[in-house]
């Protein structure tokens, strides 16, 4: 059995368990609540929707099922620090995201490079990005002269 969303659990790949918390206008009654009731029959959730599967019982977030079925995943991320007078050569930044696409773990990284001083995500050069979460074998960082 499959969905309309073709999302698949993380964990166990069935289609068929899954269930999204999502919310709903329910009408005020005598007795309590009753959503058939209710005007408005919209019903939403979204990436950040507490997500479940019955048939394993793995439980997270939507977003967990549809960065997967966009064929998203862990990434690499390899950035060059924005050229700087007082550091006496080239810096890179090397970090592990889990993001939708190439594109969404390279945003994460700029955002996060950013933080580590006064610079603009815009201005980190992407230098590459890496399909899994690669661990490096030997730092090869550039000694600074100092
Ligand atoms: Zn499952």
């Amino acid at each position: 059995m499959s969905n309309q969303f073709d999302y698949k659990c993380p964990q166990c790949g069935c289609a068929g368990d899954l269930e999204i918390a999502a919310s709903v206008w329910v009408c005020l009654t005598a007795d309590g609540t009753d959503a058939d009731m209710s005007e408005n029959g919209d019903h939403v959730w979204d990436d950040n929707s507490e997500a479940a599967c019955q048939a394993c019982g793995w439980s997270g977030k939507v977003l967990a099922l549809a960065s997967q079925h966009k064929g998203g995943g862990p990434f690499s991320v390899l950035l060059l620090y924005p050229s700087r007078d007082d550091t006496g050569g080239p810096e890179t930044y090397y970090q592990h995201y889990t993001a939708a696409d190439a594109a969404e773990a390279v945003e994460q990284a700029r955002a996060q490079a950013s933080e580590h001083g006064e610079y603009d995500p815009d201005d980190f050069d992407l230098l590459a990005v890496f399909d899994g979460h690669i661990n490096m074998a030997y730092n090869t960082t550039i000694p600074t002269s100092e």
